[in-house]
C-alpha cells in the first residue's frame, strides 16, 4: 500500500517533467535550423521565449541567432542545439534588443561564445536592459534567476557586415528602426535565408509600441525583400515562410497603417474617432493577438504620425 502510495507520487512529480516546454529544431536549409517558439505572450512555462530563433551548424561550431529571455532560456535553446549537433557554440549574434533576443547572452559567452551586434542594436540594448528585466521578473520569477546582462563587447558601427563564421558567409543588416532602435536581420547568402528579427511578424499580429517607427519599418521592410529577395523567412514571429506571406501579415499591415492611419492625423481626424473607425478592420481579424493589439497599434501609429516621427523616408 505505501509502496503504491509512494510511486503515485512519483508519477505526480513527473507528470510536469514529462510536458516541460522545449524547442524543436526545423531544419530550413543544409546545416540551417530555426527554433520556432509560441506566437502568444511571455509566460513562466515558456520561459519568455515567445519568439524566434535560429543556429548554422558550421565545420568549427555553432552560430547562434538570437540568445532567448533569462539564463534559463538560453538553456532551453541550448538544449535544441543539441538534438542537432555536439559542437560549441561559439558566435551568439544579436538581431534585436528586445528581452528574447539578448538576455540569453551571458549564459553563452560563459561558455565561450562570441557575442556580436550592431552598435545600434547594442545602444538600444542598454536604453532598455533594465526595464526589461523588470518586466520580465514577475512573469519568469525564478526562472530570471542568474540573468545578467551581457552585450557584445565590440558591436559593429557600420550598418552592416559581411561576416565569415566558421567558414559560412552571415551577414547582418540594418535597413531602418523598425519594431525597436537598431533592429537588424541576419542573412545567410549561400542559403537565401532570411532570419528577419522583429521586422517580420506572420500568423500574428505585429506590435507598435511607443518606441516603434511604422514608416521607417516599412521601407526597411521592403528594402529587405527587394534587395536580398529571400527564398526563405525565420521570421522573428511565427511560422517559416516565404517573401509572399511576409508581405501579407507584416507588408500590407504596415502599409495599411500609413496608407489609412497617417491621413487620419494629417487630417486632424482625431485619435479617439480614427481608433474607433478602424479597431475593427475585418482585414486583419484573422492575425492571432488582433483582440490585444489592433487597437494600440492605431493609437500610437496615429500618435507617431501626428508628431511626425514615424522614420518614414520619402518614397519615390
Ligand atoms: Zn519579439
Amino acid at each position: 500500500m505505501m509502496r503504491r502510495l509512494v510511486l503515485g507520487l512519483w508519477l505526480l512529480f513527473l507528470a510536469p517533467l514529462a510536458q516541460a516546454f522545449g524547442l524543436t529544431p526545423q531544419r530550413v536549409a543544409e546545416d540551417v535550423y530555426a527554433l520556432i517558439g509560441p506566437t502568444g505572450a511571455r509566460t513562466y512555462e515558456n520561459y519568455g521565449l515567445n519568439a524566434n530563433f535560429g543556429f548554422v551548424v558550421t565545420p568549427e561550431g555553432v552560430v547562434l541567432i538570437d540568445s532567448g529571455a533569462s539564463r534559463h532560456g538560453a538553456q532551453v535553446i541550448e538544449r535544441a542545439v543539441r538534438t542537432v549537433t555536439d559542437k560549441p557554440i561559439r558566435w551568439v549574434i544579436n538581431s534585436g534588443s528586445q528581452d528574447h533576443r539578448w538576455l540569453g547572452n551571458d549564459y553563452f559567452a560563459g561558455h565561450g561564445a562570441q557575442l556580436i551586434a550592431l552598435a545600434r542594436t547594442v545602444r538600444t540594448q542598454q536604453q532598455f536592459a533594465k526595464q526589461h528585466l523588470a518586466g520580465l521578473k514577475p512573469v519568469l520569477k525564478d526562472r530570471l534567476a542568474g540573468t545578467e546582462v551581457h552585450f557584445a563587447p565590440k558591436p559593429i558601427a557600420a550598418d552592416g557586415a559581411a561576416l565569415t563564421l566558421g567558414g559560412v558567409p552571415i551577414e547582418l543588416h540594418w535597413y531602418g528602426d523598425a519594431h525597436f532602435p537598431g533592429d537588424a536581420m541576419v542573412w545567410l547568402p549561400r542559403q537565401g535565408v532570411l532570419f528577419s528579427g522583429d521586422l517580420i511578424y506572420v500568423d500574428r499580429m505585429l506590435g507598435v509600441l511607443p518606441w516603434s517607427r511604422v514608416g521607417s519599418w516599412r521601407s526597411a521592410f521592403d528594402t529587405a525583400l527587394a534587395t536580398l529577395k529571400p527564398t526563405l523567412i525565420v521570421p522573428g514571429h511565427g511560422t517559416v515562410c516565404d517573401a509572399a506571406k511576409a508581405q501579407h501579415d507584416t507588408g500590407d499591415y504596415l502599409a495599411w497603417l500609413l496608407g489609412e492611419i497617417k491621413p487620419a492625423a494629417e487630417n486632424w481626424a482625431g485619435l479617439e474617432t480614427t481608433v474607433e473607425k478602424y479597431s475593427n478592420e475585418s482585414r486583419w481579424r484573422y492575425l492571432e493577438n488582433f483582440e490585444a493589439l489592433h487597437r494600440g497599434n492605431i493609437n500610437r501609429s496615429y500618435v507617431q504620425f501626428e508628431n511626425n516621427e514615424s522614420g518614414e523616408v520619402p518614397r519615390p
